[in-house]
């Protein structure tokens, strides 16, 4: 299954390939569909299933095929906290950006001139505005705000906001909006208050449930603080003169695959690699020794992630954090399988991908043990989950897109956004085709 099946927009198809996805997720499959037909929807997902561009593709296609008039604010998406308006921002400029389309966040704790850039861009008209409830609640006191043609509002991690006390900030907000709109509301839990809460601002929504993955209790967790550089040494140093049986090593890109197999060969490891570059006669073989047990370790792209059933696998190490949080589940659940299950799985989060693993260990609502590197291998760094990604990193695959197309990088101050605090916030780059 692909993202093809959805239609979108060309635009956007570039926007997915740049961001790394290949497969939808369970919430992209079944969300999309029903808001791209214009239903309101409820949707109890987690952070790290993929929510946000489960609602973000769906809008986006609906602006590039819809008449988009850049003086109004087209969409209006509510979260509770800084951090999260931040991260929605920056999935917007990702996927749009060959779509020119413009986003701006708007959230509190900044100093005057903060309060008038988001004012610049709440009344030239960002296309999209991330906003935390009280501060936008301030700016449309004021009146200016051009939500006049607002056609989507999306409510993101609903529970939480109401947790926080936003029930009645997010009822004035919607007093605000124009009634002809398509309401989206994603929560990871559905308490009655949510449910008051649908009944009162939504029409006919549908109803989408992702059952929460979680990993086996069996499953023992623990990731390393790594730099790049440190990653062969340490798989090296975990697997040497271990009576380990049966080893599964995922990481991300080919290269990565093939190199690591390598290495662990040249240590005196029976170790193979699977990957695309395989023939499918080549990859049944390397699987079938490694059921049989003649292979100690397979290192293997996320292909061998979901179904494949190869029972008492002692170790899984990611050698990378997987793209989205499902993959980490399906991932470790490698090994620890059946009833009493037990097993090791071991996870490298190098510094770009620390904020990525804290959307993990929210989704299994579980804080995973960070250990000591071995003192050979020299010194880490300190775990910092709200870490951002530098713009223009791994995301966008390095030489794969022109640098023409990247986009400009972002301030560096908090609150950057789009704008640069020289008049109205720039759109992003067109596509030139
Ligand atoms: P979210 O649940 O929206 O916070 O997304 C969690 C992480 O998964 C983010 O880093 C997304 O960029 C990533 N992600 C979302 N959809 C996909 C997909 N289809 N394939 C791979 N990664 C994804």
């Amino acid at each position: 299954m692909n993202f093809d099946q959805f239609n979108l927009h060309p635009h956007l198809a570039e926007g997915i390939a740049a961001m790394g996805y290949t497969t939808p997720t369970p919430i992209q499959q079944q969300a999309i569909p029903p808001i791209l037909d214009g239903s309101d929807v409820i949707a109890c997902a987690q952070t790290g299933t993929g929510k946000t561009a489960a609602y973000l593709l769906p809008v986006l296609h609906h602006m590039l095929t819809r008449d988009l008039n850049h003086k109004f604010i087209n969409t209006l998406i509510v979260a509770p906290t800084r951090e999260l308006a931040l991260q929605i921002d920056q999935q917007v400029e990702g996927l749009a950006y060959f779509a020119g389309v413009s986003s701006y966040a708007v959230y509190g704790g900044g100093d005057g001139s903060d309060f008038v850039r988001q004012k610049r861009a709440l009344t030239e008209g960002a296309d999209i505005i991330v906003a935390t409830p009280g501060k936008l609640l301030s700016h449309l006191n004021l009146g200016y705000v051009k939500v006049q043609q607002l056609q989507h509002l999306i409510l993101d991690e609903a529970d939480k906001m109401l947790d926080m006390g936003f029930y009645d900030d997010i009822m004035r907000i919607i007093a605000h909006l124009p009634k002809n709109r398509q309401t989206l509301l994603f929560s990871a839990t559905m308490p009655p208050k949510i449910r008051e809460l649908t009944k009162r601002i939504m029409q006919k929504p549908a109803q989408i449930n992702i059952a929460i993955s979680k990993p086996a209790e069996g499953i023992l967790q623990a990731a390393y603080l790594t730099y790049d550089r440190q990653k062969l040494p340490l798989i090296q140093s975990l697997l040497k003169d271990k009576p380990l049986k049966s080893v599964l090593v995922f990481a991300g890109k080919k290269t990565e695959v093939k190199a690591v197999a390598a290495a662990l060969r040249k240590m005196g490891l029976k170790a193979a690699d699977i990957q695309s570059d395989l023939a499918q006669e080549e990859r049944e073989a390397v699987l079938r020794n490694f059921k049989n047990r003649s292979l100690q370790v397979l290192v293997a792209t996320d292909v061998l992630s979901r179904g494949i059933d190869i029972e008492d696998i002692d170790l899984v190490i990611n050698y990378d954090v997987p793209q989205n949080a499902e993959d980490y589940v399906h991932r470790i659940g490698r090994t620890a399988r059946g009833e009493n299950g037990t097993g090791v799985a071991i996870t490298f989060i190098n510094e770009k991908d620390q904020r990525r693993f804290n959307n993990i260990e929210q989704l299994i609502e579980k804080e995973v043990q960070k250990l000591p590197l071995p003192p050979q291998l020299g010194s880490s760094f300190e775990y910092n989950p709200n870490a951002r990604v530098a713009a223009g990193g791994s995301r966008f695959g390095g030489n794969k897109q022109g640098g023409g197309k990247r986009k400009p990088q972002q301030g560096g101050k908090k609150g950057s956004n789009h704008g640069s605090g020289e008049g109205k916030p720039p759109r992003p780059p067109k596509n030139e085709g």
